[in-house]
């Protein structure tokens, strides 16, 4: 469990790749940078807009997700992209 967290939306200065998701994303892209202390440990990552848009529609805030995981679920649903992801949970909750 997350003792203590923050998020920030930051436009970057130099080239970033997501943690969660593993692709870099070119200077001036919007990303959230996540930071705080997980089980002792200081952490400090960023994370694309899809990417942090899927965290609450995934379900899996309290158990965290690792570097790159968010791929294994974009795959498990056959698809290639977080941003299809997002899609299709968004779509699934309108209809
Ligand atoms: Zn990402």
């Amino acid at each position: 469990m997350a003792d203590l967290s923050c998020s920030k939306i930051v436009k970057t200065r130099k080239i970033h790749s997501c943690e969660l998701c593993c692709r870099s994303f070119p200077i001036g892209t919007e990303m959230i940078v996540y930071s705080g202390i997980f089980d002792g440990y200081w952490y400090n990552y960023h994370c694309c807009n899809a990417c942090s848009k899927l965290i609450p529609l995934l379900d899996i805030r309290d158990e965290g997700i690792g570097q790159g995981e968010m791929m294994s679920f974009v795959s498990a649903n056959e698809l290639k992209t977080p941003e299809e992801l997002l899609e299709k949970l968004q779509s699934k909750i309108i209809t």
